[in-house]
Protein backbone atom coordinates (compact mmCIF):
# COMPACT_ATOMS: atom_id res chain seq x y z
CA UNK A 1 0.00 0.00 0.00
CA UNK A 2 2.64 2.36 0.71
CA UNK A 3 4.83 1.63 -2.25
CA UNK A 4 1.85 2.10 -3.83
CA UNK A 5 1.22 5.59 -2.56
CA UNK A 6 4.37 6.74 -3.50
CA UNK A 7 4.34 5.44 -7.00
CA UNK A 8 1.06 7.51 -7.55
CA UNK A 9 2.74 10.35 -5.72
CA UNK A 10 5.73 10.18 -8.27
CA UNK A 11 3.44 9.90 -10.99
CA UNK A 12 1.17 13.00 -10.27
CA UNK A 13 4.88 14.87 -9.55
CA UNK A 14 6.04 14.00 -12.93
CA UNK A 15 2.56 14.48 -14.57
CA UNK A 16 2.71 18.48 -13.04
CA UNK A 17 6.51 18.37 -13.91
CA UNK A 18 5.53 18.11 -17.59
CA UNK A 19 2.46 20.30 -17.48
CA UNK A 20 5.17 22.67 -16.27
CA UNK A 21 7.52 21.72 -18.87
CA UNK A 22 5.46 21.98 -21.73
CA UNK A 23 3.69 25.45 -22.53
CA UNK A 24 0.68 25.47 -23.90
CA UNK A 25 0.87 25.94 -27.88
CA UNK A 26 -1.15 28.51 -30.09
CA UNK A 27 -1.90 28.82 -33.47
CA UNK A 28 -2.88 31.69 -35.80
CA UNK A 29 -3.23 31.34 -39.66
CA UNK A 30 -3.91 34.10 -41.62
CA UNK A 31 -5.51 34.33 -45.49
CA UNK A 32 -4.66 37.33 -46.83
CA UNK A 33 -6.74 37.07 -50.42
CA UNK A 34 -5.42 36.94 -53.70
CA UNK A 35 -1.73 38.09 -53.61
CA UNK A 36 0.51 36.83 -55.92
CA UNK A 37 4.21 36.17 -54.38
CA UNK A 38 6.28 38.79 -57.11
CA UNK A 39 3.69 41.40 -55.12
CA UNK A 40 4.42 40.86 -51.59
CA UNK A 41 8.14 40.29 -52.42
CA UNK A 42 7.93 44.13 -54.38
CA UNK A 43 5.66 45.56 -51.61
CA UNK A 44 7.69 46.79 -48.43
CA UNK A 45 6.54 44.97 -45.55
CA UNK A 46 8.75 45.52 -42.40
CA UNK A 47 5.95 44.37 -39.94
CA UNK A 48 5.79 40.90 -42.20
CA UNK A 49 9.80 41.14 -42.57
CA UNK A 50 9.93 41.07 -38.79
CA UNK A 51 7.70 37.81 -38.77
CA UNK A 52 9.87 36.26 -41.08
CA UNK A 53 12.69 37.37 -39.95
CA UNK A 54 11.86 35.26 -36.75
CA UNK A 55 10.59 32.18 -38.88
CA UNK A 56 10.61 32.17 -42.62
CA UNK A 57 9.71 33.24 -45.96
CA UNK A 58 8.94 31.16 -49.09
CA UNK A 59 7.11 31.01 -52.25
CA UNK A 60 4.54 28.08 -52.69
CA UNK A 61 1.56 26.79 -54.84
CA UNK A 62 -2.78 26.69 -54.88
CA UNK A 63 -4.53 25.13 -57.51
CA UNK A 64 -3.60 21.58 -56.77
CA UNK A 65 -1.68 19.09 -59.56
CA UNK A 66 -2.38 20.96 -62.88
CA UNK A 67 -3.31 18.95 -66.03
CA UNK A 68 -4.45 16.35 -63.07
CA UNK A 69 -7.46 14.76 -61.33
CA UNK A 70 -6.60 17.23 -58.09
CA UNK A 71 -6.33 20.33 -60.00
CA UNK A 72 -7.80 23.44 -58.38
CA UNK A 73 -9.37 26.78 -59.66
CA UNK A 74 -7.52 29.74 -58.31
CA UNK A 75 -10.82 31.22 -56.50
CA UNK A 76 -11.00 32.18 -53.08
CA UNK A 77 -13.26 29.80 -51.00
CA UNK A 78 -11.74 26.63 -53.06
CA UNK A 79 -8.34 28.16 -51.69
CA UNK A 80 -9.00 28.62 -48.08
CA UNK A 81 -10.56 24.87 -47.78
CA UNK A 82 -7.99 23.79 -49.23
CA UNK A 83 -5.81 25.01 -46.32
CA UNK A 84 -8.55 23.99 -43.82
CA UNK A 85 -9.22 20.44 -45.35
CA UNK A 86 -5.11 19.86 -46.58
CA UNK A 87 -6.59 18.58 -49.84
CA UNK A 88 -7.24 19.86 -52.94
CA UNK A 89 -10.98 20.69 -54.77
CA UNK A 90 -11.59 17.06 -55.96
CA UNK A 91 -11.63 16.11 -52.42
CA UNK A 92 -13.51 19.04 -50.24
CA UNK A 93 -15.82 19.82 -53.18
CA UNK A 94 -15.85 23.40 -52.68
CA UNK A 95 -15.36 24.37 -57.06
CA UNK A 96 -16.67 28.00 -56.25
CA UNK A 97 -17.55 30.74 -54.08
CA UNK A 98 -21.07 29.65 -53.74
CA UNK A 99 -20.04 26.72 -51.60
CA UNK A 100 -22.65 24.57 -52.82
CA UNK A 101 -22.04 20.91 -51.15
CA UNK A 102 -18.43 21.08 -48.81
CA UNK A 103 -18.10 17.39 -48.66
CA UNK A 104 -17.36 17.42 -44.84
CA UNK A 105 -15.70 13.80 -45.13
CA UNK A 106 -12.75 15.55 -45.21
CA UNK A 107 -12.58 17.07 -41.77
CA UNK A 108 -10.84 21.03 -41.60
CA UNK A 109 -8.11 20.89 -38.92
CA UNK A 110 -10.57 22.61 -36.44
CA UNK A 111 -12.79 19.72 -36.36
CA UNK A 112 -9.56 17.63 -36.27
CA UNK A 113 -8.61 19.36 -32.70
CA UNK A 114 -11.93 19.62 -31.59
CA UNK A 115 -12.50 15.89 -31.99
CA UNK A 116 -9.44 15.17 -29.78
CA UNK A 117 -9.38 18.12 -27.18
CA UNK A 118 -12.60 19.20 -27.08
CA UNK A 119 -11.51 21.99 -24.20
CA UNK A 120 -9.67 23.93 -26.87
CA UNK A 121 -11.00 27.04 -28.03
CA UNK A 122 -11.20 27.80 -31.47
CA UNK A 123 -11.81 31.42 -33.67
CA UNK A 124 -12.70 32.81 -36.52
CA UNK A 125 -12.26 36.52 -37.61
CA UNK A 126 -13.82 37.20 -41.16
CA UNK A 127 -15.20 39.56 -43.22
CA UNK A 128 -17.16 36.62 -44.47
CA UNK A 129 -19.91 34.66 -43.37
CA UNK A 130 -19.06 31.76 -44.64
CA UNK A 131 -16.33 31.01 -43.68
CA UNK A 132 -18.02 29.70 -40.58
CA UNK A 133 -20.92 28.91 -41.23
CA UNK A 134 -19.97 26.48 -44.43
CA UNK A 135 -16.44 25.82 -44.66
CA UNK A 136 -15.97 25.02 -41.16
CA UNK A 137 -19.79 23.97 -40.80
CA UNK A 138 -20.41 25.83 -37.92
CA UNK A 139 -23.04 23.95 -35.51
CA UNK A 140 -23.41 21.52 -39.22
CA UNK A 141 -24.54 18.03 -38.33
CA UNK A 142 -22.11 17.10 -41.10
CA UNK A 143 -19.04 18.14 -39.08
CA UNK A 144 -20.60 16.77 -35.51
CA UNK A 145 -22.36 19.79 -34.60
CA UNK A 146 -18.54 21.50 -34.62
CA UNK A 147 -18.14 24.64 -32.02
CA UNK A 148 -16.31 27.66 -33.29
CA UNK A 149 -16.39 29.18 -29.80
CA UNK A 150 -15.23 32.67 -30.48
CA UNK A 151 -16.39 34.52 -33.60
CA UNK A 152 -15.90 37.85 -35.21
CA UNK A 153 -17.32 37.68 -38.90
CA UNK A 154 -19.60 38.20 -41.67
CA UNK A 155 -19.01 42.63 -41.18
CA UNK A 156 -19.88 42.10 -44.99
CA UNK A 157 -23.19 42.06 -44.13
CA UNK A 158 -23.30 44.57 -42.04
CA UNK A 159 -24.77 47.99 -43.56
CA UNK A 160 -25.60 49.79 -40.84
CA UNK A 161 -21.90 49.46 -39.21
CA UNK A 162 -20.29 49.65 -42.36
CA UNK A 163 -22.74 51.43 -45.15
CA UNK A 164 -22.48 50.46 -48.70
CA UNK A 165 -22.77 53.72 -50.00
CA UNK A 166 -19.94 54.89 -47.76
CA UNK A 167 -16.16 55.09 -48.02
CA UNK A 168 -14.66 53.37 -51.10
CA UNK A 169 -13.05 51.66 -48.73
CA UNK A 170 -15.16 50.16 -46.70
CA UNK A 171 -13.94 46.39 -47.57
CA UNK A 172 -10.26 48.41 -45.64
CA UNK A 173 -12.66 49.45 -42.70
CA UNK A 174 -14.25 45.89 -42.41
CA UNK A 175 -10.68 44.49 -42.03
CA UNK A 176 -9.84 46.79 -39.71
CA UNK A 177 -12.58 45.93 -37.80
CA UNK A 178 -11.38 42.06 -38.02
CA UNK A 179 -8.12 42.85 -37.59
CA UNK A 180 -9.51 44.66 -34.37
CA UNK A 181 -11.41 41.73 -32.75
CA UNK A 182 -9.08 39.06 -33.26
CA UNK A 183 -6.31 41.04 -31.73
CA UNK A 184 -8.11 42.08 -28.56
CA UNK A 185 -9.33 37.99 -28.56
CA UNK A 186 -5.73 36.71 -28.85
CA UNK A 187 -4.65 39.50 -25.92
CA UNK A 188 -7.41 38.52 -23.61
CA UNK A 189 -8.63 34.72 -24.67
CA UNK A 190 -5.38 33.24 -26.49
CA UNK A 191 -7.64 30.70 -28.50
CA UNK A 192 -5.75 27.79 -29.42
CA UNK A 193 -6.51 27.82 -32.85
CA UNK A 194 -7.73 30.67 -35.04
CA UNK A 195 -8.44 31.56 -38.67
CA UNK A 196 -7.84 35.27 -39.94
CA UNK A 197 -9.22 36.53 -42.69
CA UNK A 198 -8.78 39.40 -44.87
CA UNK A 199 -10.38 40.45 -48.05
CA UNK A 200 -9.57 43.95 -48.64
CA UNK A 201 -6.10 43.19 -51.39
CA UNK A 202 -8.36 41.33 -53.34
CA UNK A 203 -11.01 44.06 -53.60
CA UNK A 204 -8.15 46.17 -54.67
CA UNK A 205 -6.76 43.76 -57.09
CA UNK A 206 -10.25 43.30 -59.00
CA UNK A 207 -10.73 46.47 -59.16
CA UNK A 208 -7.53 48.60 -59.98
CA UNK A 209 -5.09 45.34 -61.23
CA UNK A 210 -1.60 45.29 -60.60
CA UNK A 211 -0.49 49.38 -59.06
CA UNK A 212 -0.49 51.37 -56.70
CA UNK A 213 -4.25 51.05 -55.22
CA UNK A 214 -3.04 46.87 -54.81
CA UNK A 215 0.24 47.65 -53.51
CA UNK A 216 -1.02 50.50 -51.18
CA UNK A 217 -3.51 47.68 -49.87
CA UNK A 218 -0.90 45.29 -48.84
CA UNK A 219 1.18 48.08 -47.38
CA UNK A 220 -2.29 48.38 -44.85
CA UNK A 221 -2.43 44.48 -44.44
CA UNK A 222 1.23 44.95 -43.10
CA UNK A 223 0.53 47.24 -40.76
CA UNK A 224 -2.64 44.54 -39.36
CA UNK A 225 -0.29 42.00 -39.26
CA UNK A 226 2.14 44.25 -37.47
CA UNK A 227 -0.71 44.46 -34.62
CA UNK A 228 -1.45 41.10 -34.63
CA UNK A 229 2.17 39.98 -34.23
CA UNK A 230 2.20 42.67 -31.54
CA UNK A 231 -0.90 40.42 -29.63
CA UNK A 232 1.30 37.54 -30.23
CA UNK A 233 4.29 38.73 -28.89
CA UNK A 234 2.48 40.12 -25.45
CA UNK A 235 1.35 36.20 -24.73
CA UNK A 236 4.68 35.07 -25.45
CA UNK A 237 5.97 37.41 -22.94
CA UNK A 238 3.82 37.61 -20.49
CA UNK A 239 2.23 33.97 -20.57
CA UNK A 240 5.18 32.47 -21.68
CA UNK A 241 2.83 30.01 -24.39
CA UNK A 242 4.20 29.21 -27.48
CA UNK A 243 2.26 30.53 -30.74
CA UNK A 244 2.92 29.91 -34.47
CA UNK A 245 1.29 32.08 -37.23
CA UNK A 246 1.31 31.29 -40.61
CA UNK A 247 0.25 34.14 -43.11
CA UNK A 248 -0.35 33.34 -46.24
CA UNK A 249 -2.88 33.96 -49.57
CA UNK A 250 -5.68 31.87 -51.16
CA UNK A 251 -4.34 32.92 -54.79
CA UNK A 252 -2.61 34.83 -57.13
CA UNK A 253 -3.36 36.88 -60.14
CA UNK A 254 -3.43 37.11 -64.06
CA UNK A 255 -0.35 37.90 -65.81
CA UNK A 256 -1.77 40.53 -68.15
CA UNK A 257 -3.00 43.00 -65.08
CA UNK A 258 -3.63 41.42 -61.93
CA UNK A 259 -7.34 41.95 -62.15
CA UNK A 260 -8.11 38.10 -62.54
CA UNK A 261 -7.60 34.65 -61.08
CA UNK A 262 -9.35 31.51 -61.21
CA UNK A 263 -7.06 30.15 -63.65
CA UNK A 264 -3.90 27.91 -64.09
CA UNK A 265 -1.35 30.14 -64.83
CA UNK A 266 2.30 30.64 -63.40
CA UNK A 267 1.36 33.98 -61.56
CA UNK A 268 -2.49 32.56 -60.81
CA UNK A 269 -1.06 29.86 -58.89
CA UNK A 270 1.33 31.87 -57.54
CA UNK A 271 1.40 31.76 -53.60
CA UNK A 272 3.48 32.71 -50.06
CA UNK A 273 3.98 31.56 -46.50
CA UNK A 274 5.04 34.00 -43.83
CA UNK A 275 6.01 32.28 -40.65
CA UNK A 276 7.45 32.85 -36.83
CA UNK A 277 8.74 29.60 -36.65
CA UNK A 278 12.37 28.48 -36.49
CA UNK A 279 11.92 25.39 -36.88
CA UNK A 280 11.21 24.40 -40.38
CA UNK A 281 12.26 21.23 -41.56
CA UNK A 282 13.99 20.65 -45.04
CA UNK A 283 10.50 20.30 -47.09
CA UNK A 284 10.00 23.76 -47.65
CA UNK A 285 13.96 24.45 -48.55
CA UNK A 286 13.80 21.92 -51.05
CA UNK A 287 10.20 21.55 -52.77
CA UNK A 288 7.65 24.25 -53.39
CA UNK A 289 5.14 23.67 -50.41
CA UNK A 290 1.14 24.17 -51.23
CA UNK A 291 -1.42 25.76 -49.08
CA UNK A 292 -2.29 22.33 -48.46
CA UNK A 293 0.79 22.09 -46.49
CA UNK A 294 0.11 23.96 -43.55
CA UNK A 295 -3.10 21.76 -42.34
CA UNK A 296 -0.50 18.57 -41.04
CA UNK A 297 2.35 21.41 -39.93
CA UNK A 298 -0.83 23.12 -37.69
CA UNK A 299 -1.73 19.01 -36.87
CA UNK A 300 2.05 18.36 -35.68
CA UNK A 301 2.72 21.44 -33.85
CA UNK A 302 -0.15 21.12 -31.78
CA UNK A 303 0.40 17.35 -31.08
CA UNK A 304 -2.87 16.40 -32.80
CA UNK A 305 -2.55 12.76 -33.62
CA UNK A 306 -3.84 12.23 -37.52
CA UNK A 307 -6.02 9.42 -37.74
CA UNK A 308 -4.93 6.94 -40.02
CA UNK A 309 -7.58 7.39 -42.79
CA UNK A 310 -7.73 10.74 -42.79
CA UNK A 311 -3.80 11.12 -42.84
CA UNK A 312 -4.17 8.66 -46.25
CA UNK A 313 -6.21 11.39 -47.98
CA UNK A 314 -4.06 14.25 -46.78
CA UNK A 315 -2.36 16.39 -50.06
CA UNK A 316 -0.15 17.96 -47.65
CA UNK A 317 3.82 17.66 -46.26
CA UNK A 318 4.29 18.94 -42.81
CA UNK A 319 6.52 21.53 -43.02
CA UNK A 320 8.03 20.79 -38.73
CA UNK A 321 9.27 17.48 -37.66
CA UNK A 322 10.89 14.66 -39.39
CA UNK A 323 9.51 14.00 -43.32
CA UNK A 324 11.03 11.43 -45.13
CA UNK A 325 9.12 11.85 -48.45
CA UNK A 326 7.78 14.21 -50.98
CA UNK A 327 7.18 14.43 -54.36
CA UNK A 328 5.16 11.62 -55.36
CA UNK A 329 3.82 10.46 -58.88
CA UNK A 330 2.31 7.72 -60.92
CA UNK A 331 2.02 7.10 -64.25
CA UNK A 332 -0.42 4.41 -65.58
CA UNK A 333 0.58 2.26 -68.01
CA UNK A 334 0.29 -1.06 -69.55
CA UNK A 335 -1.65 -2.40 -65.89
CA UNK A 336 1.59 -1.18 -64.48
CA UNK A 337 1.74 1.71 -61.51
CA UNK A 338 5.06 3.44 -62.17
CA UNK A 339 5.75 5.30 -58.66
CA UNK A 340 8.34 7.65 -57.74
CA UNK A 341 8.89 10.18 -54.86
CA UNK A 342 11.88 11.90 -53.44
CA UNK A 343 13.46 11.39 -50.16
CA UNK A 344 14.30 14.23 -47.88
CA UNK A 345 17.21 13.00 -46.27
CA UNK A 346 19.98 10.98 -48.45
CA UNK A 347 20.83 9.20 -45.16
CA UNK A 348 17.58 8.22 -44.11
CA UNK A 349 17.96 4.38 -43.74
CA UNK A 350 14.13 3.38 -43.91
CA UNK A 351 11.32 1.72 -46.11
CA UNK A 352 8.41 3.25 -47.90
CA UNK A 353 5.39 0.96 -48.03
CA UNK A 354 2.69 1.05 -51.14
CA UNK A 355 -0.69 0.70 -50.31
CA UNK A 356 -3.25 0.07 -53.13
CA UNK A 357 -6.96 0.51 -52.88
CA UNK A 358 -9.27 0.59 -55.61
CA UNK A 359 -11.91 1.63 -53.92
CA UNK A 360 -13.14 5.26 -53.14
CA UNK A 361 -15.65 5.23 -50.05
CA UNK A 362 -14.20 7.88 -48.00
CA UNK A 363 -15.96 10.21 -50.27
CA UNK A 364 -19.19 8.87 -48.60
CA UNK A 365 -18.04 8.58 -45.43
CA UNK A 366 -16.75 4.96 -45.40
CA UNK A 367 -13.87 3.14 -45.36
CA UNK A 368 -11.16 2.09 -47.91
CA UNK A 369 -9.81 -1.37 -48.49
CA UNK A 370 -6.12 -1.25 -49.23
CA UNK A 371 -3.63 -4.04 -49.68
CA UNK A 372 -0.03 -3.50 -49.02
CA UNK A 373 1.38 -4.07 -52.89
CA UNK A 374 5.06 -3.78 -51.92
CA UNK A 375 7.93 -2.19 -49.16
CA UNK A 376 10.86 -0.82 -50.73
CA UNK A 377 14.10 1.31 -49.61
CA UNK A 378 13.16 4.70 -49.16
CA UNK A 379 16.42 5.65 -51.06
CA UNK A 380 15.01 3.98 -54.32
CA UNK A 381 12.76 6.82 -54.74
CA UNK A 382 10.68 4.64 -57.54
CA UNK A 383 8.94 1.52 -57.54
CA UNK A 384 6.65 -0.47 -61.04
CA UNK A 385 4.03 -2.38 -59.63
CA UNK A 386 1.66 -4.42 -61.79
CA UNK A 387 -1.81 -3.99 -61.23
CA UNK A 388 -2.95 -6.62 -63.87
CA UNK A 389 -5.06 -8.99 -61.36
CA UNK A 390 -6.87 -5.92 -59.51
CA UNK A 391 -10.24 -4.21 -60.93
CA UNK A 392 -8.80 -1.79 -63.42
CA UNK A 393 -9.51 2.13 -63.80
CA UNK A 394 -9.38 3.69 -60.34
CA UNK A 395 -6.28 3.16 -58.25
CA UNK A 396 -5.70 5.12 -54.96
CA UNK A 397 -2.01 4.95 -54.19
CA UNK A 398 -0.32 5.52 -50.68
CA UNK A 399 3.27 5.62 -49.79
CA UNK A 400 3.91 5.47 -46.47
CA UNK A 401 7.35 6.23 -44.84
CA UNK A 402 8.58 6.70 -41.70
CA UNK A 403 7.89 9.85 -41.22
CA UNK A 404 5.14 10.89 -43.01
CA UNK A 405 2.80 9.38 -45.94
CA UNK A 406 1.75 10.73 -49.13
CA UNK A 407 -1.02 9.86 -51.93
CA UNK A 408 -1.89 10.10 -55.60
CA UNK A 409 -4.83 8.65 -57.25
CA UNK A 410 -4.86 7.53 -60.99
CA UNK A 411 -8.40 8.02 -62.81
CA UNK A 412 -9.37 7.26 -65.76
CA UNK A 413 -9.17 9.53 -68.65
CA UNK A 414 -7.02 11.61 -66.13
CA UNK A 415 -10.27 13.54 -65.61
CA UNK A 416 -11.74 14.71 -62.58
ZN1 LIG B 1 -9.45 35.25 -53.14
Amino acid sequence: MKKRMILMVTGFLSCAVTLLAQPAKKVVFVIADGIPADVIESVTTPHMDAIAHAGAYFRAYVGGGKGTYSETPTISAVGYNSLLTGTWANKHNVWDNDIAAPNYHYPTIFRLLKDQYPQKKIAVFSSWLDNRTKLVGDGLAQTNGIHVDIAADGFELDTLQFPKAGPVHRMHRIDEQVTDRAVRSIREQAPDLSWIYLEYTDDMGHGYGDGPEFYGAVKMLDRQMGRVWEAIRYRQRRFQEDWMIFITTDHGRSETDGRGHGGQSPRQRSAWMITNDPGLNAYPELHTPGVVDIFPTIARYMNITIPSAVDRELDGVPMIGKVSLADMKVNYFQDKLDITWLPLDAKENSNVKVWISTTNNVKMGGADQYRQAAEVPLRQKHITISVKDRSPGFYKVVLEGAHNSLNRWVVPDNKK
